[in-house]
């Protein structure tokens, strides 16, 4: 199971800011790689720590970290594992973050530290960064439309969707060259960066730069394979299995880790982003994780009382209507809604009662309704019959 954030950080849900920044850098350093070397224990620590404050120390996310809670937890193992590419779905991206800080390939921030950081931040989030992530590459995320079904929505859904990207090259085994050997650069030694040292009247600043002569990679390819014309990856199609929770919205999303496009000459693989669509149903309205039925009955029924089949989203029950049933009671099913997304169960359908008022009505019909008017029982209000008649002269005009 995934920790509270806010319990990772040891802070409370109304931390301020400030608050959760202070907590956050004591635990980065106290975890930090270069201080517990080879210590799986601390780097998990470390992570879990770092996903903790992207998410907190964003006003957005924090909001719908609070809202949804670690969405999807199930199939989450950010916290257990975290191997980039092992295909784990998040919720609105509340961990794309996490890819940020250990190469898995997020996104903006690549091609060295900012200056503000290696100014401020003691160096620890890039030295954490640039010691675990390969020098190279990283592929691009891509993003797809997934349509969903109330009825899929309601149980949680795996999908098998073919999807096309880049993928590494086969012929010379995403390396870019047809030896499969790749050179240490010899300007950058490998790191893939260039580190210039500016004199500024504010003092000296480290300018860190992205190698020029391997374009940041670490590494040359001497002898370029012909297939992907050094690139290491080619156009092509793969299948990718989706596990969809029960209790998505429309416009949420998933986050599979490194099932983007591949990185160039071995880089990371960028993430698959799943946008998730929800058909609007032809029977149900869903509201949160309720859903609403409208059923018309008769007149006679919603009086005495009657059986009726209704349809849920597995199938038709009997659903039982009481005497004295008035419009717009909203009956309700236990349990046959939209499984929380949280688990825990599942929400209800409601029947929504209306009168059946038909919109014509023929000769023996309207003779029965005349009959049954003259009952004081049925009709509270007794009106004169010349009234009555030119009311149902003026809603014959309407419907013919
Ligand atoms: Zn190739
Ligand atoms: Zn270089």
């Amino acid at each position: 199971m995934k920790r509270d954030y806010y319990e990772v950080l040891g802070v409370g849900r109304s931390a301020d800011k400030d608050e959760i920044k202070k907590a956050y850098r004591k635990l980065a350093l106290k975890y930090h790689p270069d201080k517990n070397p080879d210590n799986k224990d601390a780097e998990e620590h470390f992570k879990e720590v770092n996903e903790a404050y992207e998410v907190l120390s964003n006003d957005d996310k924090r909001r719908r970290y609070d809202q949804f809670g670690h969405a999807g937890v199930g199939s989450s193992a950010a916290s257990s594992g975290g191997q980039p590419g092992a295909g784990y779905g998040d919720i609105n991206d509340i961990f794309s973050a996490f890819n940020d800080m250990f190469g898995g390939g997020g996104g903006g921030r690549r091609g060295g530290g900012s200056p503000f950081e290696d100014m401020f931040g003691g160096g620890f989030s890039g030295g954490g960064r640039r010691s675990r992530a390969s020098a190279g590459i990283h592929g691009t995320d891509l993003k797809i439309r997934l349509k969903l079904t109330l009825e899929e929505i309601a149980k949680g859904v795996e999908k098998t969707l073919k999807i096309k990207k880049q993928i590494a090259c086969q012929e010379c085994g995403g390396s870019g060259s047809k030896s499969g050997k790749a050179e240490t650069c010899q300007t950058c030694h490998g790191t893939g960066e260039v580190r210039q040292a500016s004199k500024t009247m504010f003092g000296q600043f480290v300018n860190i730069a992205a190698c020029p002569t391997c374009g940041g990679e670490g590494q040359v390819v001497k002898d370029r394979c012909t297939s992907c014309y050094g690139e290491g990856i080619k156009q092509g199609e793969v299948t990718v299995k989706i596990n969809v929770p029960a209790g998505v919205q429309d416009g949420n999303y998933l986050t599979l880790r490194g099932q983007g496009n591949a990185g160039p000459r071995g880089g990371v693989s960028g993430d698959l982003i799943v946008v998730l669509e929800e058909i609007p149903h032809e029977l149900f309205n869903r509201s949160g994780d309720d859903i609403i039925y409208d059923l018309s009955v008769g007149f006679p029924d919603l009086v005495m009382g009657t059986k009726i089949d209704v349809p849920t989203l597995e199938g038709h029950i009997k659903l039982t209507i009481p005497p004295a049933t008035q419009p717009n009671t909203m009956l309700r099913i236990s349990g046959k809604g939209i499984g929380h997304l949280k688990g825990g169960g599942f929400g209800d359908q409601y029947v929504r009662v209306n009168v059946f008022v038909p919109k014509d009505v023929s000769g023996k019909d309207r003779e029965l309704l005349k009959e049954l008017k003259k009952s004081s029982g049925i009709c509270p209000v007794t009106s004169d019959s010349e009234h009555e008649k030119s009311i149902f002269e003026k809603a014959k005009d309407i419907f013919s």
